[in-house]
């Protein structure tokens, strides 16, 4: 980690920008190969070669396929997170990356001379392409998973918790778009963080809990609910440093759904917390402020409901959750979905 979150930010799109060129460089060095060879290239329904050939030709587009498929949701959900990233060398990056996977589609229509008489070549674009036709393929397989969510009517559905415009840092059903999905009570867990106009988390250098626009944003009760518990006390983080394993939610409230559904908003700020146990309280009204106490790198509020009371109980389960009432971002337009659900990287107002 860097020393603060605007030096991770630098580094961040130095990268996309480094990834960027490299793969444009390669690109056009393989057009220019291409052009320059092309009196020993031709169109694969013209030239009489092997099984080898053919095969290996049609597990290479199948293997582009994929890559295409894959480009999309690896840079915009699985990749944490575009807040992060600066748009232009990320869009860049996905351009770069389109660009060459429809141009070597478009060369698996072509043979050339040589793959059809040296050995050597042979070998190699046997290699390359088991290896990364498989990797990509395979890579497909967890795309469809990163989308998918439990669709019940029996789901509970919450209000937005928060004004404003917030992102999901961590959400959805699969582990690759939510860390929480490796320990079970935090099934379908999310991490909100919220954003300013530039859609960015941060102002100043990142490094202190004022630099989050999270941090002492008010927090209101997304259901009705009576308050079940309430923990305060734990003092905010440093950024980037915050490691209270012990206490890993730290300031938080949790409330009872009823039907053994038991709502926890984590990392809350200490002494914000506006409610009791016991408490019977009603959607929209005012709890708390988010935080960074507990187990957290930077200023976000942290949501899950577990089917049992206590908080992190190993016999508990994450239990999913939709919305009311929002507008959602997710890759390019805002729209109004229906009771929708979050996953990575999913932008979100009222
Ligand atoms: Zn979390």
């Amino acid at each position: 980690m860097e020393e603060n979150f605007l030096e991770f930010a630098k580094t961040y799109a130095q990268g996309l920008w480094i990834s960027s060129a490299i793969f444009a460089a390669l690109a056009l060095y393989r057009l220019y190969l291409v052009v320059k060879t092309k009196a020993h290239r031709k169109w694969i329904f013209k030239v009489k070669t092997d099984f080898f050939v053919y095969g290996l030709k049609f597990y290479f587009f199948l293997g582009l396929l994929a890559f295409l498929a894959d480009i999309p949701v690896w840079f915009l959900s699985v990749a944490q997170f575009r807040a992060i990233a600066p748009a232009l060398p990320l869009n860049i990056l996905i351009f770069v990356l389109t660009w060459i996977s429809v141009q070597e589609i478009i060369l698996c229509f072509t043979v050339s001379d040589s793959l059809i008489n040296q050995f050597i070549k042979r070998i190699l674009f046997f290699l390359v392409s088991i290896f990364c036709s498989t990797s990509f393929i395979l890579a497909a397989f967890i795309v469809p998973g990163t989308y998918q969510f439990p669709n019940d009517s029996t789901l509970v559905r919450l209000d937005m918790p928060v004004n404003g415009t917030w992102m999901a840092a961590n959400a959805g059903q699969e582990k690759w778009v939510n860390y929480h999905n490796n320990f079970a009570p935090q099934n379908f867990a999310i991490d909100l963080i919220k954003l300013n106009e530039e859609e960015r988390f941060f102002t100043n250098s990142g490094s202190d809990t004022l630099d989050f626009f999270s941090f002492g944003d008010s927090v209101f009760a997304p259901t009705n609910a009576v308050v079940y518990k309430v923990v305060d006390g734990f003092p905010a983080q440093v950024v980037s440093k915050g490691i209270d394993t012990i206490n890993p939610a730290g300031n938080y409230i949790e409330l009872d759904l009823g039907l053994n559904q038991f709502l926890f908003l984590a990392h809350l700020k200490a002494g914000s917390i506006a409610v009791n146990e016991g408490d019977t309280i009603t959607v929209g009204q005012f709890l708390a402020l988010a935080g960074n106490s507990g187990n957290t790198t930077f200023p976000h509020l942290h949501i899950h409901i577990q089917d049992r009371p206590t908080i992190n109980d190993t016999l508990a389960k994450g239990l999913p959750f939709l919305f009311n009432n929002i507008q959602r971002k997710r890759y390019l337009n805002w729209t109004r979905p229906e009771f929708p659900y979050l996953i990575r990287n999913d932008k979100f107002k009222k």
